[in-house]
């Protein structure tokens, strides 16, 4: 039973790890495939904004691109150069005109030495006019004749731009530089939002161009200090510092593409910073000489997978629990099956064992019957011997008895013969009739011993209560009448009949008389008082009470035991109480014995009577016999 608990204990355990690794191993698939789909869908939404977002730039620089080239043919620009009377407030206004036509920052010409001497902003608080810029590469790029491009913080505006610069060439002389600058900070203001941050970086991988104020002039990774020193020289970024982005960790997704983890300051709280995680990726803009990034915000990548982890772990569940429903019920079934085979099984035990046991009480009833015949038999032979020992004690009672009729009977013959030698008839008649009394009475006292000894039947009939006693006080009156007892007794006048054997009833009577006088031999004064009550017509009570010395406490509970006596030896056997309790248990009745407060002792018969309308039955049988 133990060793099964604990196997199925164990059993249960392991299906838990194995049901949790399942799980675990289950959620993490999942989040594992969500975060790629997610990922690559990220990706790809992600290159096509880059796409746009460098189309847009690359737009942008396109419609200003040909503008140098254009202007540098503009003999009223070149006029500044050739002839020193040429009204440059004119060329300023020229300037400005078409600056505000095709929406530039500024344009300005230059002459060899890299001097502003005209500009769109001539009349501004902060006008190039008189400056030099000889040192932007844009310059020096147009001086050797190219297109010069360039982007930098202006020195004077402070203003991300992006400057292209053309020379002014006649006869073979470079004469100067028509350079367009266009802001930067217009192109940023359109673009990014919460999910893309666009950010634009140099080949040094400083950012200068970004939808993210916070990241400008940053750098992608920290550079060496003599890269930043040379960097400041070129005066391109002002003074800027130019430090690392806050990058947290990065990692590589694709080519052109890695998870980025910033850190980054929470809004509203100056202090503190949260991570946020990026994929970046960057496309070349090779004519600007730009790489181009977008970072996109995992967060709804991190929701789809949270999600999709998590209706995995509620359809993981979901079958579980069927699986776990559906197995319970299966093992139910197998247990039931079990319960049923067992019961059956039990029953079919139960029903071995219970004909078995009928078979035992069978035996034992036969065994008992046996031994309640063998019980019987001795009883009767007991009663026998009892009876015997009675007419022994009787016997010298017996003898006065009919000794005392004979003695006289002789007498009477004698007398009868010498009156009948004188003639005298008559008296002789009247002693006839004595002897013929006498000889009568001595016929009763024999039938009464041989009624007494006779051995009697099972069988039970009505027998009448009153004529029993009566009968046993008959039997004893000798006894009485010499030892001055006296004799109440109160029954009722109609017969109460129970059912039993008359012979054996009156035995019993006798022997609880005989008891009584017994008992009383010493007594002062001898009073034997048999009375009779009947409850409810079904059940008589029969009490017999002496004015004797009682019955010890201790002697109780023995004196119904077969051969207790306190008599001396050959007065008594001890048999007449347990014979006669045996023979009124044997039919239904009780015999008890107390002791009155008042002394002497009670012996108390209970027999059930025979009812009113069977006794009617009865007596009408007996008439009809008797009649028959
Ligand atoms: P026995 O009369 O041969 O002794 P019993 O079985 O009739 O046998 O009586 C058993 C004993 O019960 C008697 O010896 C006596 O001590 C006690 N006993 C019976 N009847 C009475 C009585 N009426 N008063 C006192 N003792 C009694």
């Amino acid at each position: 039973m133990g060793l099964t608990v604990f196997r199925y204990r164990r059993r249960t355990v392991l299906a838990i790890i194995a049901i949790v690794l399942l799980l675990l191993i289950t959620l993490w698939r999942t989040a594992e495939w969500a975060e790629r789909i997610g990922l690559e869908n990220l990706h790809e939404r992600a290159q096509h904004d880059l796409s746009l977002f460098v189309a847009h730039l690359q737009g942008e620089l396109a419609r200003y691109q040909s503008l140098p080239t254009l202007l540098a043919t503009e003999e009223v620009l070149a006029g500044v150069f050739q002839n020193p009377d040429h009204n440059v407030n004119l060329v300023n206004r020229h300037l400005k005109t078409i600056n505000d036509i095709v929406d530039a920052a500024d344009i300005y010409l230059m002459d060899a030495t890299g001097l502003t001497v005209a500009a769109s902003n001539w009349n501004t608080s902060r006008p190039f006019v008189g400056r030099n810029f000889g040192f932007r590469p844009y310059f020096q790029e147009a001086m050797q004749g190219q297109l010069g491009r360039y982007y930098a913080l202006g020195t004077t505006s402070k203003e991300r731009g992006y400057y292209f610069a053309y020379p002014i060439r006649r006869k073979g002389y470079t004469l100067g530089a028509v350079v367009v600058k266009i802001s930067l900070d217009v192109i940023e203001s359109a673009w990014g939002d919460d999910g893309n941050a666009f950010i634009v970086t140099d080949p040094d991988g400083v950012i200068f161009i970004t939808t993210r104020s916070e990241w400008k002039f940053n750098t992608l990774k920290a550079l060496p200090r003599e890269r930043i020193a040379r960097i400041k020289a070129s005066r391109r970024y002002g003074d800027t510092d130019l430090p690392p982005l806050p990058v947290v960790t990065q990692r590589p997704f694709a080519d052109q593409a890695r998870i980025l983890r910033l850190r980054e300051p929470i809004q509203g709280a100056s202090a503190k910073t949260r991570q946020v995680t990026y994929l970046m990726q960057g496309r070349a803009m090779l004519d600007a000489g730009w790489k181009v990034h977008v970072l996109s915000n995992l967060a709804p990548v991190r929701k789809q997978v949270f999600n999709a982890t998590l209706l995995a772990g509620f359809v993981f569940a979901l079958l579980v629990l069927t699986t776990l429903f559906v197995r319970l019920r299966q093992q139910n079934a197998v247990a039931l099956r079990r319960a049923r085979d067992q019961l059956e099984q039990r029953v079919k035990e139960r029903t071995a064992d219970l004909s078995e046991s009928n078979k035992r009480l069978r035996r034992e009833i036969v065994e008992r019957n046996r031994a309640e015949e063998d019980l019987r038999q001795t009883q009767d032979e007991l009663i026998q011997a009892a009876k015997l020992a009675g007419i022994g004690q009787m016997s010298a009672g017996i003898n006065h008895e009919l000794n005392q009729p004979l003695s006289a009977i002789r007498s009477y013959a004698d007398n009868a013969r010498a009156l009948m030698d004188r003639n005298r008839q008559d008296e002789a008649q009247w002693n006839l009739v004595q002897i013929a009394e006498l000889t009568e009475r001595m016929a009763q006292i024999i039938k009464q011993l041989k009624l007494f000894a006779r051995k009697t039947s099972e069988q039970t009939t009505p027998v009448s209560l009153q004529g029993s006693i009566d009968a046993a006080l008959s039997l004893l009156a000798t006894r009485i009448h010499r030892e001055q007892a006296r004799v109440i007794r109160d029954l009722p006048i109609q017969d109460c009949l129970v059912l039993g054997d008359a012979v054996r009833l009156e035995q019993v009577f006798v022997n609880l008389i005989v008891n009584a006088l017994d008992s009383m031999s010493n007594s002062e004064y001898r009073e034997l008082s048999i009375k009779t009550v009947i409850h409810d017509n079904a059940q008589v009570t029969v009490s017999l009470r002496d004015t004797g010395p009682g019955i010890p406490e201790s002697h109780l509970s023995r004196i119904f035991d077969p051969f207790f006596t306190t008599k001396e030896a050959g007065q008594g056997l001890g048999l007449g109480l347990s014979i006669s309790y045996r023979i009124i248990d044997g039919w239904g009745g009780v015999l008890k014995a107390v002791n009155h407060p008042e002394g002497g002792a009670i012996f108390y018969l209970d027999l059930p009577l025979v009812p009113i309308q069977e006794e009617a039955d009865v007596l009408t049988e007996e008439a009809a016999a008797s009649h028959g």
